[in-house]
């Protein structure tokens, strides 16, 4: 296994390691973040600051013209006022499934070999967040996938071939794995299109990209 210095996406160079992540042999195991993966929480988030923060008329000249800005800025500038909208009951349900996501997870679940978990890490304040979460999984990926859910605030501990994620960096807590077991692959979302990715980390722009070729670069030649 060859490793990177640093933080950052992909420490772990997967293409140096082929096989299942718990030894030779096993089935595949894919882990999938579900904000800004499967569901827009970047989108919802910059919509409920345009509807609850600015007038009406705003909102029309900021569709009409398009966004000068991303929700990322708005975090930066205004990090209570967006809070209160991802805090707020039914948030986290009414996430739109970012386009595909769901075509991709009913297809990765079929895939032979390959084991497939949603990997997220809920809020602090996980009083709504939790729970919803465990909704729009149901509603929208089926009771199957529910039983895959994996919640943590520390994802490098959890075993696994790959991991699709728009964070660009997975730390985890103090305690955290140096070396996870997984490569990630970075997800590309509106946050951290700008970040250069040194080869070989990779990326997936977004589910109309290749997944399938990434899954299959990882299986033992
Ligand atoms: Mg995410």
């Amino acid at each position: 296994v060859i490793r990177l210095s640093g933080a950052g996406c992909g420490r772990r160079l997967g293409s140096a390691r082929l096989g299942s992540a718990r030894g030779m042999g096993g089935p595949l195991r894919v882990l999938v973040d579900m904000d800004g993966v499967l569901a827009d929480f970047e989108g919802a988030v910059l919509r409920g600051f345009l509807s609850k923060f600015l007038l009406p008329f705003s909102i029309h000249f900021f569709w009409r013209n398009g966004f000068w800005f991303c929700d990322c800025q708005i975090k930066f500038l205004f990090p209570a006022k967006v809070a209160s909208i991802y805090e707020s009951p039914g948030f986290f349900l009414g996430l739109d499934p970012i386009p595909g996501a769901i075509e991709a997870m009913q297809e990765m679940m079929l895939m032979q070999d390959t084991e497939v978990f949603i990997c997220t890490s809920p809020l602090r304040k996980y009083e709504h967040c939790i729970l919803e979460k465990y909704k729009w999984v149901e509603k929208h990926l089926g009771p199957e996938f529910v039983e895959r859910i994996i919640l943590t605030r520390d994802k490098t501990i959890v075993s696994a071939d790959l991991l699709f994620d728009d964070k660009d960096t997975i730390r985890g807590l103090k305690s955290a794995e140096l070396n996870p077991s997984w490569e990630h692959i970075l997800f590309t979302c509106c946050h951290n299109k700008h970040i250069q990715l040194k080869p070989p980390c990779r990326r997936l722009l977004s589910w109309a990209d290749d997944w399938r070729a990434i899954v299959e670069s990882k299986r033992r030649k």
